[in-house]
């Protein structure tokens, strides 16, 4: 879904380039077990795209031949995939840090009885979507009983010592708004969702992400069908610091699809905006033997999302609160 693409490609953006490469983003398919009304690659049970061995293979070489820091892992529901477990593992046995984006509710999938001990076995971070503390707004966004659910998964993490102190095993959990506004203090935010999600369930967690929302995707064609797109890119620019574009996630991140293409972030891998070297599309197999510091970036309107307020990244906001 490109609707916005042809707004955003217009609206002039500062030249950004790639420095050192320390994380891999990999998408290992678009299957999962939910189907959330705003999922931005319509995951769900039925689709079967999936990342196969071969590309797995390619991932983990590249890993270990540009010593790659952290692989964060997404999807689909990323823990669908057949070879989820030999990519997780095989990167920890090299010393590698793995993120998973984790929905909770597959931990109570049939067939993944064990995956919440395979994760801590592997401390393996847990990063999950939680767009609300409130019941009704994350079942609206993402099915009814998904917030039970998630409560179940989250106690049972931190039963493992996930989100406890001492631990080791890092649990954070992401928020973003509902609507076209940027997202509150991380800082404050975070404050009410502790508070609240230990007085009410009894759960605890290490940090959360704010993320604001990318005028792409299904949020973006619901901005222009309600006429407030310029309004909203008008709120990302006006709010706009140069300081951001230091720690833009695009400067030491590439993204990987299912099928091994790669691109500068997540965000251009949803418009379909590969990395491109001589007129062709980069594969990962092209990066074992590229050096990419350097490169430029494919920017537009929609980085103004990563450099509005406080920055927003796949690991929540780039600055601290003032
Ligand atoms: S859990 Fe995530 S990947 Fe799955 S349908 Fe919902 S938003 Fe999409
Ligand atoms: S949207 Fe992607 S390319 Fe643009 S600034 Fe953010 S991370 Fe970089």
């Amino acid at each position: 879904m490109r609707d916005t693409w042809p707004l955003l490609e217009k609206i002039p953006f500062p030249a950004v380039r790639r420095g050192r490469l320390d994380t891999l983003q990999v998408n290992l398919g678009y299957r999962c077990n939910q189907s959330c009304v705003h999922c931005h690659v319509n995951a769900g049970p039925g689709r079967t795209e999936a990342m196969d061995g071969d590309t797995i293979d390619l991932v983990l070489a590249l890993i270990e031949r540009k010593r790659i820091a952290t692989l964060d892992v997404t999807g689909g529901a990323p823990e669908l995939n057949p070879h989820f477990r030999r990519l997780v593992h095989a990167a920890r046995e090299r010393g590698v840090k793995v993120m998973d984006r984790c929905n909770l509710t597959i931990l109570e999938v049939d067939g993944q009885e064990d995956l919440a001990e395979f994760l801590a076995a592997e401390q393996v971070e847990i990063v999950a979507s939680m767009p609300c503390y409130l019941e009704s707004n994350v079942d609206r966004q993402r099915g009814q009983g998904v917030f039970d659910s998630s409560i179940r998964a989250l106690r049972r993490l931190n039963r493992l010592g996930y989100g406890r102190e001492g631990s080791g095993l890092v649990l954070n959990l992401v928020y973003n708004p509902q609507g076209p506004s940027l997202p509150p203090p991380q800082q404050v935010l975070e404050a009410d969702y502790k508070r609240i999600l230990s007085d009410t369930h009894g759960v605890v967690f290490n940090s959360l992400f704010t993320l604001a929302n990318m005028p792409i995707q299904r949020f973006g064609a619901v901005l222009i069908a309600k006429g407030e797109f310029d309004r909203y890119l008008g709120v990302l620019k006006s709010a706009h610091r140069d300081d951001n574009l230091d720690t833009v996630m695009c400067r030491n991140l590439v993204s990987v699809d299912w099928r091994g293409f790669v691109y500068d972030c997540d965000f251009n891998q949803m418009l379909d905006l590969p990395m491109r070297q001589a007129g062709a599309n980069l594969h990962i197999r092209d990066l074992l033997d590229a050096d990419i510091a350097g490169r430029a970036v494919r920017v537009a309107g929609h980085c103004f999302g990563c450099t509005a307020g406080q920055g927003s990244s796949c690991g929540g906001s780039l600055q601290a609160a003032e």
